[in-house]
């Protein structure tokens, strides 16, 4: 059996090669140099631990085709090298998604056919290698009413775990009511729905995004998740859907650092919070689930202060290379109970999607 000081011994270097890309924005991407072989097992005080990454991207390049595009990211293409790089990272299982949601825009046949064939394509690779990767489903949010029957399809005849939706569709807020028949399917289903953002595009139409660092998509990303999440809390979603398994990427944006503002706002200005709440709008991220991509263990000791350790799972954004060692970052974080650790790093994961240990 390998000990825990030998597996974070065995982290040292693993950072090598990272490089930073929009994720699922398709910018900027680096080539990346492939890590040091290593064992792939994790152990926590002599269990070993079936690790889940909840946010891992795929690309269908036949999907693409359809929309006249190309895979322009060659780790988004699922082979061999996938795989490897699960076991460098130590990564037993990955839930696929495809992102970005690049047929938003497309005619409502058009997007039918191409979350279809993405979709059965998804459940293939993982039928495939059913020990190494689950699938989430894509819907065609902007028509709700075929995004709950996709979402069904994928679910019943796919044996997909749930679905990606961006954190907003065409300009529609994931809280507006139009989407009601989507989150009851969802919530019937009793299957996760992962947020992840597509960016800000007014924000960046401004230009205020512009310049050096990637702030379309440093910014832009967390920004739009934190709307997409307090809208959903403070139009009432949450509430009239309370069965709802949302999880957030990139560790819920901004929402987790700043909660208290919106509860302070709807305390001292009722007048700007008319819908009203089951409980303050802070509770709600205790119902919620959140990636765990955040990049030090203070980072991941507050969002445990703020929405518990039983609502984080781990997160990669693989192959965006944010980080190369999401298991040793739960490893490394000081102050959690081995409970604390096996939760994060795979239980709650399995949990949610439907894995069976
Ligand atoms: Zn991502």
């Amino acid at each position: 059996m390998t000990t825990r000081r030998e597996l974070l011994g065995q982290a040292a270097g693993v950072m090598a090669g990272v490089g930073f890309t929009g994720c699922g924005l398709m910018r900027g991407a680096a080539a990346q140099a492939p890590g040091p072989a290593r064992p792939r097992e994790t152990v926590v005080n002599g269990k070993r631990v079936t690790t889940v990454d909840i946010h891992a991207h795929c690309h269908i390049p036949e999907a693409l085709a359809l929309m006249g595009e190309k895979v322009r990211f060659p780790g988004l293409v699922i082979g061999p090298d996938r795989i490897k790089v699960m076991d460098e990272q130590r990564i037993d299982i990955e839930a696929l998604s495809v992102n970005p949601n690049f047929w938003d825009k497309a005619e409502r046949d058009l997007q039918a056919q191409i979350v279809k064939l993405q979709n059965e394509k998804v459940a293939e690779i993982c039928a495939k290698t059913p020990e190494r990767f689950v699938g989430l489903a894509s819907v065609a949010l902007a028509h709700p009413d075929l995004a709950a029957e996709q979402l069904q399809d994928a679910v019943k005849r796919l044996g997909m775990r749930g679905a990606l939706v961006g954190g907003s569709v065409n300009g529609m807020e994931l809280a507006d009511p139009t989407l009601h028949p989507f989150w009851a399917k969802a919530e019937e289903l009793g299957c996760v729905i992962f947020i992840h953002p597509q960016g800000t595009p007014e924000l960046e139409a401004s230009g205020r995004l512009k310049g050096s660092g990637g702030l379309y998509n440093v910014i832009g990303n967390p920004l739009e998740t934190t709307i997409a999440l307090s809208h959903l809390i403070l139009e009432g979603t949450l509430d009239r859907f309370p069965g709802l398994k949302i999880c957030a990427a990139h560790a819920g944006g901004y929402l987790p650092s700043y909660p208290d503002r919106t509860d302070a706002m709807c305390a001292n200005r009722p007048d700007q919070c008319p819908v009203p709440l089951k409980k303050k709008p802070s509770e709600y991220l205790k119902q919620l689930y959140f990636d765990s991509l955040v990049f030090t263990p203070e980072g991941l000791r507050h969002l445990i202060a703020e929405v518990g350790v039983s609502q984080i799972v781990i997160g990669t954004d693989w192959p965006f290379p944010w980080t190369k060692t999401p298991v040793d970052h739960i490893l490394e974080t000081p102050g959690l109970s081995d409970a604390d650790r096996i939760a994060m790093l795979g239980e709650t994961a399995s949990k949610l999607l439907g894995i069976k240990s």
